[in-house]
């Protein structure tokens, strides 16, 4: 597990493909506004996700093309009810991807024990604020203290380094850049920060009121010292050592500091669309192939060709600092982050 294999999966830009994030649902129990409205409703009809067969599926197509690593999210991944099963699944594929998983955590009281048994060894579980108060106006639920129950049961379970990733939105959560840090080293927590990206579909995104990457370094460099690690490879995330280290700090400048000159992703949304990225406005249609009349070879054939067409389509970057930039029209829930 974890060996490189070679990718057939490269694009006009020479980057080759080995990463896909796979949306199991765009169901969530939190309402990040970053990331949804609070009062979205506009849900897939169930019977338009993949069903776990379909899914297993189109996975091992993607592993055969060399893809090796594989992050489950949402939506809320952990409300798909045969998850354990999905994970114990891609696990048992024969040469198997590096699975991850990114959760709210609110269920991994219950769940780490039984995901880490079925084959889930990393875990990122998405925190933005030690208030309760701040906790329920970011989310539009009062879950903080489930979400505290979740990492210590992904510690406990053994799903370590557990990965914490924040989002900071001006005037709301800004002035916890340092005490999330404090928190994560008392915690033995490796914590990213996310810069906010436009994918809210409720249109809150304002460049002008956005945390960037420097002004995250600033803050944290007025209460430690921060050096950078060196390796990067195709990680979103700019890693810094803190005082000298071992632990380490991560920002994620999607916006200010893009990276896709390095990207290696390809996301699958739940319902079965295949992305060149989060930003991209065309989606291949899986789903179809899969409940078509084609024999299964054919089917599997037709898949391959669709994960070349995607990866040959993908454009050179997200495009969100030109000005013709258009959001997508799904939010991120549905997209799959
Ligand atoms: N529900 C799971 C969770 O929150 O971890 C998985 C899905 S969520 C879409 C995946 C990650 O995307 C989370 O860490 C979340 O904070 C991040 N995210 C959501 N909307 C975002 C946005 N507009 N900009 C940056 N990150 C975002
Ligand atoms: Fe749900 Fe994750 Fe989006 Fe928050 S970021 S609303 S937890 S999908």
């Amino acid at each position: 597990m974890g060996e490189q294999r070679m990718t057939q999966l490269v694009d006009t830009y020479g980057r080759g493909h080995r990463d896909l994030r796979v949306s199991l649902t765009d169901r969530c129990n939190l309402r990040c506004t970053y990331c949804m409205p609070h009062d979205f409703a506009a849900w897939l009809p169930s019977d338009e996700l993949l069903t776990t067969d379909e899914l297993i599926s189109i996975i091992k197509v993607g592993v055969s093309q060399g893809i090796d690593e594989i992050r489950l999210t949402g939506g809320e991944p952990l409300l798909r009810p045969d998850i354990v099963e999905i994970v114990s699944r891609i696990s048992a594929i024969e040469n198997p991807p590096i699975l991850s998983m990114t959760t709210n955590g609110l269920a991994l009281a219950k769940l780490a024990t039984p995901l880490f048994d079925a084959g889930l060894r990393r875990i990122n579980i998405s925190l933005d604020t030690l208030d309760r108060e701040v906790f329920k106006k970011m989310t539009y639920r009062d879950r903080l203290d489930d979400v505290f129950a979740g990492i210590q049961a992904a510690k406990d379970a053994g799903l370590l380094p557990v990965k914490i990733n924040a989002v900071l939105l001006r005037g709301i959560n800004d002035g916890e850049v340092t005490s999330l840090l404090d928190w994560a080293l008392a915690e033995d927590l490796n914590l990213r920060f996310i810069e906010q990206m436009p994918l809210d579909a409720g249109g809150i995104w304002n460049r002008a009121e956005l945390i960037t990457a420097d002004e995250i370094f600033e803050q944290l460099s007025s209460k430690y010292k921060l050096s950078p690690v060196d390796y990067r490879g195709s990680s979103p995330a700019e890693e810094f050592l803190i005082d000298g280290g071992p632990a380490t700090v991560g920002i994620i400048g999607s916006v200010s500091r893009p990276f896709c000159g390095a990207c290696d992703r390809i996301r699958l949304t739940s319902d079965g669309q295949l992305r060149s990225c989060l930003f991209s406005m065309k989606e291949t249609d899986l789903r179809g192939i899969l409940r078509s009349d084609l024999s299964e070879e054919e089917k599997i054939e037709a898949l391959i060709s669709k994960f070349h067409v995607t990866v040959k389509d993908k454009l050179p970057g997200h495009g969100i600092n030109d000005p013709s930039f258009i959001q997508p029209s799904r939010p991120m829930s549905a997209i799959g982050g």
